[in-house]
């Protein structure tokens, strides 16, 4: 809203949910021949909160639980059973403590027959492709940050313009059956699927800098949601096996999913060529509703892409300009400096230009 005299910021209501803190891992896995701590922690939404109250305009509120008919649209009946119930199974089964992680460490061979085992760690590896620990804490949080985003669509379906998730755990490499990088229920497709049960032609935007896999897993023969992702090369980045241009869905999906891979250190000149055709792409698709899929890890802090500076606040400013009703959920951003810094841009950007 504004004026000749004076410019006032639009208020964003925000949905975040103190459940997050029950999955705080805090055992170190091995990337690439280093011994790491999680990079995932409940710690990620403090810097978030402390960003938007830095930047002021964002009206905070707790989400009610998310229904489960919800997370049934995106994730199958046993994979929620499996998830809820996991780590009390694993403890049963091992004689872990409680505050012990459960890890996978085995996983069938592709193309032998699967007869389905059942125990726990045999699921872990089944419903699993890499080494995400579940906490006794993990599906309360993964409930919460669910939550979230389901309560954001239903705000916007509501007729509220924009509103953001700040959910944790993140959603966007879960599909309907697989939890991991650092994913366990998909928020961001939780939200897509309310708005588009709710008659809008919906579209998912990933800005995050890995390919949203999950998503797109998702919605591959789906064809009511169409999703866009920008993010770095799959070839040679994380999540590795899907996120190439020429996966564009199946059946009902096909001519749906549109990706677009970045070489290793874009800068912004050509991401936001990248950006613009995703856009473009929203824009023919005539979408009545969007998602954003907001990783900030495009930061050039995280060896994918190399964005800095005001080119966040660009990126909202462009999302703004498809003058969609828009749902942003918390996606991936970890290294220092950059979620405190990095999320209020893009949404005060967006702000500023709607
Ligand atoms: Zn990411």
């Amino acid at each position: 809203m504004s004026t000749d005299d004076e410019e006032v910021r639009q208020v964003m209501i925000v949905f975040t949910h103190p459940d997050h803190r029950l999955h705080d891992p805090t055992e170190p896995h091995r990337f690439g021949g280093t011994m790491l701590p999680p990079a995932e922690i409940a710690e990620r939404a403090d810097r978030v909160l402390q960003g938007l109250d830095h930047a002021g305009g964002f009206d905070l509120r707790r989400p009610p639980q998310v229904e489960r008919d919800s997370l049934l649209d995106v994730h199958t009946d046993r994979y929620l059973t499996f998830l809820e119930s996991a780590h009390s199974r694993w403890r049963v089964a091992t004689g872990s403590p409680e505050h012990a992680e459960a890890v996978a460490y085995i996983r069938p061979v592709p193309g032998t027959p699967l007869t389905r085992p059942t125990h726990i760690d045999a699921e872990l590896g089944i419903y699993s492709n890499d080494v995400d620990p579940i906490l006794s804490g993990t599906w309360q949080a993964a409930i919460a940050a669910a939550s979230c985003a389901a309560a954001a669509a239903e705000a916007v379906v509501g007729g509220e313009r924009s509103v953001y998730s700040l959910s944790r755990p993140p959603g966007h490499h879960a599909a309907p059956e697989v939890f991991g990088g650092y994913c366990f229920l998909n928020n961001t497709a939780i939200a897509a699927s309310r708005l588009a049960r709710a008659g809008m032609r919906t579209a998912i935007l990933d800005v995050d800098t890995h390919h949203g896999n999950g998503t797109q897993t998702v919605f591959w023969e789906r064809g009511d949601v169409l999703t866009a992702s920008v993010h770095g090369d799959p070839t040679v980045h994380f999540p590795f096996f899907l996120g190439h241009a020429d996966e564009t869905g199946a059946g009902p999906g096909a001519g749906a999913n549109h990706n677009y891979p970045l070489a290793t250190g874009t800068a912004w000149s050509g991401y936001s060529e990248a950006l613009g055709a995703a856009l473009d792409t929203i824009r023919r698709h005539k979408a009545e509703a969007l998602v954003v899929a907001l990783g900030v890890d495009t930061h050039v802090a995280h060896g994918v892409l190399a964005l800095e500076g005001n080119d966040f606040g660009r990126i909202g400013e462009s999302v703004a300009g498809l003058d969609l009703p828009t749902v942003f959920v918390q996606e991936g951003g970890y290294e220092a400096g950059v979620l405190e810094r990095d999320v209020p841009a893009v949404l005060t950007g967006f702000l500023d230009r709607s």
